[in-house]
Order: C-alpha cells, then structure tokens, then sequence
C-alpha cells in the first residue's frame, strides 16, 4: 500500500469509528436522547473526514464544467439522503464508495506491480572489469563493445556476444520456455535471461536503450495505448450512460410525485404530499449511486492490461488491446514455411553438376550467396564448410523469391530456383528428388543443381492439431518453394490447404483473397518469420512474427511477437486471447446486469441506497478480482 492509499484507510476508520455508534442512535437500536440537529451535527463528522476530496472534486468538476463525474454523483446523492433525513445511508453510501476506491487503487497497483514482477528483466547493474576490479555501473552507462561480466544467478544486462566462460541460461522471462540453453564462446546473449552456472564475458552489441530487455518492456508499457474496441465501447458508453441516468433519475425525482398529486391515486398510502417528494427523491438519489459506471470501466482496461503482461510471460508480446481482441476472432491462419513451419535449416541432400566439379559448383552457389541472410543462403554456406573470400564476389543481386545472381572471379552466376533459371534465359535441369532445388547457371549455361531439404519443426504437427482443436477453420501454407516440397509438407503437418511457388507479392495477394473470404468477424492472422513477409504480416489483419527475439525488423511489422520459433505458441497465444475475451465479457455482462436490475428495483421503491452500494462495491470488487486471472494464462 502507498501512503496515499494509507491516508485513506486511516480515514475510513476514524469514520467508520464515528459512525456505528451514531447510525445504531439514529435507528434507535441504541436509546439516547439528543436533540435532532445534534445528531445531524455530530453525522458530518463521519461524512466530512472520508467523503471531502469527493465533496472538493464534485465542486470542481462543476466549476470546469465536467459534470457528470462519479464524484458529483456522490455527492449529489449523499447530500440528497442527508437532506431527506436519511443521514446514516447518506454517510454510509460514502463510506462504502471509499471502500470501493481504496480496493480498486491497491488492485490496480498490485497487478501493475505484478506484471513488472512476472516480466522479471529489467537489469539493475552491468559488471565491467576496470584495472582487474570488478564495477558496477548503471546499464545505461555502458558503451556498445564493452566487456561486461555476468555472474552466476545475475541478469544478463545487455545483449551481446559471449567472448569467455560457459554457462547454462534462463530464457524464461523472455521466451516462457523454462528449459535452460547452454551456451558458451561465440554465441549470442540476450538481456532478460538469467545466468545459472558460470561466469561469462560478453561483448556488448547494443547499447541498453536498444538491448532486447528495454525494448520488451517498451512494448508491454506501451501496449495499454493502443486500445480494444471492447475499451473505447466503454469509455463511450460511460459518457453517455451517466448522464442518462441522472436525468431519468430528475424524472423519477419529479415525475411520478407530480404525476400522483395530480391524479390523486394512491394519496391514501401517503401521510402527506411531503412525503411523497422525500420518497420519490430518495428513489432518485439511490438512482445516482447506481448510476456510478466503476466497475465496468475500471475492470476492462485492467482486463486488458492483465492479459498482455499474462501473454508476455508466456512468451507472447503483444502490441495492444486491439490486437489481442482480433487475435480471439482469429478463424483463418496463413503460414509462411521457411521457418515457421519448418526449421530452415537446409541440408545439401545431392548435388547434380555436369561440367564442373561438385566442390566447384557449390563454392561458387556459397560464393553467390555469401552476403545473404535468408535461410537458404546460410545453409549452403555450412554446406560449403570452407571460408569464402567476399572480395571475389562483385556486382550482387538479390532477387526474393528467386535467388540471387553475381559476379564470381569475374563470372556470371546465378543461383536460384526455375524463375531464376528463366530470368537468365537458361533451361534447368528437372530433377528426381523432392526437395528445394537450388539450380546454379554459370556465364550464361546451365551448370548443375543443388537438391537441399528441410526437416518440419518438431512441434509443426501438434501445432495444427492444436489450432484445428481451437477451432480455427483453415490453415494454409504460403511458400516461395517448389509444388512438390510445399505438398509434401503440408501433407505432413495437416495443413487445410497451401499455394506453391508465390514471390512475396504474390503471398500479399493470397492473403488478399483469403481475406475475402473471412466473412462476418472472422479475422485472418499471417504467421511468418519475418525475413521478406514484412508486407503479409502487415496486410493480415494481425502478422505473427515468431522466433523474433533479437530481429528487429520483424519486432517493428508484427502485431504479435512470439519470442521463440515454437508453433506451439500460436494456440497458446490464441487461447490466451480468447481467455481474456472471455473475462472481459463476463464483466461486462454481469456489471450492467447488476445495474439494470438495481436501477429497475430503486425505481419501484424495493431497492434502497444500501443495497445500492453494497452492489456497486461488490460488482466492482468482484469484476477487479474477475480482471486480475488474465495474469494467470501461462498455464492454458
Ligand atoms: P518461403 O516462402 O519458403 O519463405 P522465399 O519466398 O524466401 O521462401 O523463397 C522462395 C524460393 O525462392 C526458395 O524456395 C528458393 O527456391 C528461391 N530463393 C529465394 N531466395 C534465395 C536465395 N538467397 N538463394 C537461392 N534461392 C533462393
Ligand atoms: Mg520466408
């Protein structure tokens, strides 16, 4: 609790102190003779010390002309009851809307708290070694390059490359997977882990603003902006239920006393037309405090907010509300292949090569390839084995979908698939093997092929039945590659449907047309790797990037950013949406029934200001409590 939630507490005490024994005198449970004014009196002592920041916020509120606020509500009825001669509900409904208050500040800090808590990876310090000592600095403070030392159970600070030592690492604030990795010389680490078993010196390789850890946080904190229709439904709504309700609240204040003298029907149930006014104007007030909107507008929000920081624990970022709603009515998925599907690690199965030497043809395919980052292009220079010189490569091309071409020692290379072959006006070669064939043609002739595969993600196939069990209606797959590989695979992971041979302009057409065919709220999510998709994963009505930690491009195109390459994670992130969807309707739901049915209770008289309250509290508890399970999704 913060001291100014402690300020409020110690108010309501004191308050509630004073106000038992008095309300217990005022309903004559207890007997005390004291004349009526000093009873009035000694009841502003109660109201004042808990209800005078609402009193003060009520008048200014007024005076800036932003009427209909909870506090003026509040007030209105409060003052409204007192008047009437009902000052122990009058104090009471106060009371009992700072308990309200109280309880949504300290859950509302709690779960914010919490998701920093969950979300475990901001560094405190960075270990540098200066003259054999070991510092630490601010992480802020330290330059791109610099040796920094992480300690057995320490936060890695920044990312960077590990230049000495060996150890086991915690991914788990970053990707939700709780296995370790080990790691030693030479590979890479990302801020947010946490160092296990040794000592590790890393080189530095963004500074902390740009570190892997920041830019999480970033989009988690900033996430809340971008808003869900669900929210701006509400906030709309709030703005025109409130003043609706006062004003049915002036007609019930006015209208049916009015109506009854007029027409003199029920006179009889009356001791005097005074007291149908008090009467009638008490419904009315009782009317105001219903008509606080709190726990709704309270509660989607922190709905929200809760699922995003749930998500990210579970190793799914999420940029927004709005996108984790989309994702829930998520009814058609497009895939990439390459690395999303499988693992886009090819190996060379065969190499066919007809006027020069095997070795020859796959230096000069490296060669080609050697400033490439797609996947195709490391493989074959692991394939090669051998260091490439690039200063023998010149004048280089990439041509996505097709492959690259270049000059080599002075040839003219090209290396890539059919359309490639085509574009350079040389006939390829077909070949007996199902496998991404990667043709090679040297100055101007056809010089042979290389035959690489891919092997499917290990978790591709549970994946698909997974998404099929969560009832998504179509998967289709969208690749670059040959007919015969795209079959293959689709075949193997159950995959509804696929489309071979798309450059990536083609891909944002397919999309194009499968968005056509998403009728009523379905919605359409692309899921690709983020090498040369960026257009599909934004022209899909949400792009999934996956095994995105660390590449930034992709980070910047998706929607949603699943932090390792595990297919897996598409269900989970689905499931996790819905489940948020799901408490954010039962909130809604169940706070305006509550309402309604209290709103149409005061109006025929049965419902008082305490039951008023004790609804509107306990709805609001009830609906906060109801938003903070959204944290809990890891486990889905
Ligand atoms: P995917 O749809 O599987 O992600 P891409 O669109 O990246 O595939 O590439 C489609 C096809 O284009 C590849 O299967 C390959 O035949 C050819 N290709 C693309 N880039 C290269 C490259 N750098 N080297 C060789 N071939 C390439
Ligand atoms: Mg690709």
């Amino acid at each position: 609790m913060n001291s100014k939630q402690k300020k409020l507490l110690t108010r309501i005490i004191i308050s509630a102190i004073f106000f038992v024994p008095l309300y217990l005198i005022s309903e004559e449970i207890v007997h005390v003779e004291m004349p009526k004014i000093a009873l009035i009196i000694l009841f502003l002592i109660p109201y004042l010390t808990v209800g005078y920041d609402i009193l003060r916020k009520a008048f200014l509120g007024i005076k800036n002309g932003q009427v209909f606020d909870e506090n003026f509500l509040m007030t209105i009825a409060t003052i409204g009851a007192i008047v009437l001669g009902e000052y122990g509900e009058g104090v009471a409904v106060m009371l009992l809307y700072q308990v309200g208050e109280l309880f949504q500040s300290y859950a509302v800090g709690k779960s914010r708290r919490n998701i920093s808590e969950l979300m475990d990876i901001r560094p405190d310090y960075a270990n540098i070694e200066v003259d054999g000592q070991i510092e630490q600095v601010d992480p802020d403070e330290v330059e791109v390059g610099s040796i920094i030392v992480v300690k057995p159970g320490e936060k890695v600070p920044l990312d960077g490359v590990i230049v000495g030592g060996k150890s086991a690492l915690n991914t788990s604030a970053l990707t939700g997977e709780s296995k370790p990795v080990d790691v030693e010389e030479g590979y890479t680490v990302l801020s947010g882990s946490i160092n296990m078993t040794g000592v590790l010196q890393v080189r530095t390789t963004a500074e902390f603003e740009e570190s892997t850890a920041s830019k999480i946080l970033d989009l988690v904190e900033n996430a809340a902006s971008r808003k869900s229709k669900s929210e701006n439904f509400i906030s709309k709504f709030a703005r025109v239920y409130t003043p609706i309700v006062v004003y049915l609240a002036l007609a019930l204040a006015i209208l049916p006393p009015l109506f009854i003298m007029v027409t003199k029907i029920g006179i009889g149930g009356y001791a005097t037309t005074g007291a149908i006014w008090a009467d009638w104007i008490l419904r009315a007030c009782t009317f105001l405090v219903i008509s606080c909107p709190c726990a709704v507008v309270i509660s989607i929000p922190l709905s929200f907010f809760a699922g995003i920081g749930g998500a990210s624990n579970a190793g799914v970022l999420v940029k927004g509300s709005n996108y984790l709603e989309t994702l829930s009515e998520v009814r058609v998925i497009a895939f990439d292949k390459t690395g999303t599907i499988t693992k886009g690690n090819f190996e060379v199965t065969a190499i066919h090569h007809n006027p020069i030497e095997e070795k020859q043809l796959l230096e000069y395919a490296a060669l080609a390839e050697c400033h490439s980052s797609h996947p195709i292009s490391l493989s074959l220079q692991k394939a090669y084995g051998n260091k490439l010189d690039p200063a023998r490569v010149s004048d280089l091309q990439e041509i996505s979908g097709h492959g690259i071409q270049a000059k080599v020692d002075g040839h003219d290379v090209a290396v890539g698939n059919e359309k490639m072959m085509k574009r350079v006006g040389v006939e390829a070669r077909p070949c007996h093997h199902v496998g991404t064939i990667i043709h090679v043609a040297l100055d101007g002739a056809y010089a042979g092929h290389i035959v690489i595969s891919d092997e499917l993600k290990p978790n591709a196939k549970e994946a698909m039945r997974q998404l099929k069990k969560a009832g998504i209606e179509k998967t289709v797959m969208l690749t670059g590659d040959a007919k015969a590989v795209a079959e293959k695979v689709a075949a193997e992971v159950g995959l509804t449907d696929f489309r071979a041979e798309l450059l990536p302009a083609d891909k944002v057409s397919a999309v194009e047309g499968l968005l056509k065919e998403c009728t009523g709220s379905k919605r359409l999510a692309f899921v690709g790797d983020g090498i040369n998709d960026a257009p599909v994963l934004s022209r899909a009505d949400i792009g999934i990037a996956m095994g995105a930690l660390g590449s930034d491009a992709a980070i910047e195109a998706a929607d949603i950013v699943l932090m390792d390459d595990d297919p897996l994670k598409i269900a989970k992130a689905i499931k996790i949406s819905r489940k948020c969807l799901r408490i954010v309707k039962q909130n809604i739901t169940f706070a305006l029934g509550v309402k309604i049915l209290c709103l149409l209770l005061a109006a025929i008289g049965i419902a008082n200001m305490w039951v008023a309250i004790i609804a509107d509290v306990g709805v609001m508890i009830l609906a906060v409590l109801n938003a903070i399970r959204c944290l809990f999704v890891k486990n889905l």
